[in-house]
């Protein structure tokens, strides 16, 4: 059994701004500020740690932000439905074949791990009709740290396959520092693609298990996640097996 969780923004599609857009309209609908949102780095945060580090320092406090939660979810999930039934977005390469091919391979179960709220991260995945992919995620909703998650995805795994996973046989597949990490942290195998913000150069000095420019070549990332189901193909060079 291999659970394949996959990161969002950056790594499946970009909202092109769109997100933080509607996370500073909810934000100022709701608090009557956004703080410093517009200056803070989104990438691998989750979103209520960025609501925090946001708001926060702005002057609010913790019990008055918790408060305005479920009020603040609710539009931001209201403005980036619209935005994205607007055109935002966009999808990037290979990923729905490479989707097809790892789901429909024998004993694989694919998830989101991501720090989008449950809602966001459903809009987001409809927008380019990528959620029935997944059978399980793991959201930003409950957790402020990414490094929290995979113990979670763990559980969500068993109760529905019944098998006790082994973290050598999680792959998170992510854009940012933080998904390396996040695999790190338990041990499980990390597969960086270079598709988000950050720098080519840094993420393979951090040496993930594997690193690709982007998912584009289907036959290297399936052999890269399942070794042994992998198509034989050529290797057209993008892909950097880092360790
Ligand atoms: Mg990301």
């Amino acid at each position: 059994m291999k659970v394949i969780l996959f990161d969002i923004d950056g790594t499946l599609l970009r909202c092109d701004g769109a997100g933080k857009r509607s996370m500073m309209r909810a934000c100022i609908d709701v608090f009557g500020t956004a703080g410093g949102m517009e200056d803070i780095n989104f990438q691998g945060k989750t979103d209520l740690y960025l609501i925090r580090q946001s708001l926060i320092p702005a002057g609010l406090d913790e019990t008055e932000v918790m408060r305005g939660i479920g009020e603040l979810r609710s539009r931001y999930t209201s403005y980036l439905s619209e935005a994205m039934r607007n055109g935002a977005g966009t999808l990037l390469p290979g990923v729905p074949p490479l989707l097809e091919r790892l789901s429909a391979a024998p004993g694989t179960l694919l998830g989101v791990l991501t720090g989008n709220f449950r809602s966001g991260a459903a809009v987001k995945l409809e927008r380019f009709d990528l959620g029935g992919f997944f059978r399980f995620g793991v959201y930003g909703d409950d957790v402020t740290d990414r490094n929290e998650m995979p113990p979670v995805a763990r559980d969500l795994a068993r109760a529905i396959t019944g098998v006790d996973l082994s973290y050598g046989d999680m792959v998170i597949v992510g854009d940012t520092s933080h998904d390396i990490e996040c695999a790190r942290s338990v041990s499980a195998v990390s597969l960086c693609v270079g598709t988000g913000w950050d720098d080519r150069e840094n993420l393979i000095a951090l040496e993930p298990d594997f690193y690709f420019d982007d998912l584009g070549d289907t036959d290297a990332v399936v052999r890269a996640i399942l070794p042994r189901h992998g198509q034989a193909g050529t290797q057209n060079g993008t892909g950097v097996q880092s360790t």
